[in-house]
């Protein structure tokens, strides 16, 4: 192969890197994302394919849409398609705690915080003690809610499933 031809690929190469950059800029301008490295996103956003964060002793797994890194600290995003409630639903924010525990978990690094971003506000959760609390809680209940068997869904309302706590470990979830 020529000297030419290879500077035509490796122009070429150059060229599709900084499209896939630009594109990955444009698409986290257009999600709002505040500033910061993105280190983990669920798949099809932007284009990175990552296995959910996974907890075997707490049996807990989770695939948060975002996890930043800004200025040495880990923070989940978690993406609603809807308008914001007056404030975040407990589920909400228990699917936030869950994701910051198991980044706590995985990396070893505790997230101070974690952001839930509406369609038209975004709503900072502290990581704090009682709410991490809460999460063992949850799952220690889930857990014997599973060894007992689980009880069938009594009802066909999505946005009571919305609401509920249990909702980001729950297989009968609408
Ligand atoms: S998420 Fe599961 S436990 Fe919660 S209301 Fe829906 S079906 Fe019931």
């Amino acid at each position: 192969m020529s000297i030419s031809h290879l500077f035509f690929i490796g122009f070429l190469l150059l060229v599709a890197a900084i499209a896939i950059l630009y594109n990955a800029a444009r698409k986290k301008k257009s999600l709002g994302l505040p500033s910061g490295t993105i280190i983990y996103s669920d798949p099809g956003v932007l284009g990175k394919v990552e296995k959910p964060l996974y907890d075997a002793e707490l049996g807990l797994t989770g695939k948060p849409d975002y996890v930043m890194e800004r200025r040495g600290c880990l923070v989940p995003v978690e993406l609603k398609s809807g308008w914001a409630p007056e404030k975040p639903y407990d589920s909400h924010i228990l699917q936030l705690a869950s994701y910051c525990l198991l980044l706590e978990q995985n990396y070893h690094k505790r997230p101070p915080y974690g952001l839930i971003k509406y369609k038209n506000r975004t709503f900072a959760i502290r990581y704090t003690d009682e709410l991490r609390q809460s999460v063992f809680e949850l799952v220690e209940e889930i857990r014997s809610q599973k060894e007992y068997g689980e009880p069938d869904r009594s009802h066909e309302n999505p946005s009571r499933c919305e609401r509920c706590g249990f909702r980001f470990d729950c297989d009968q979830r609408l």
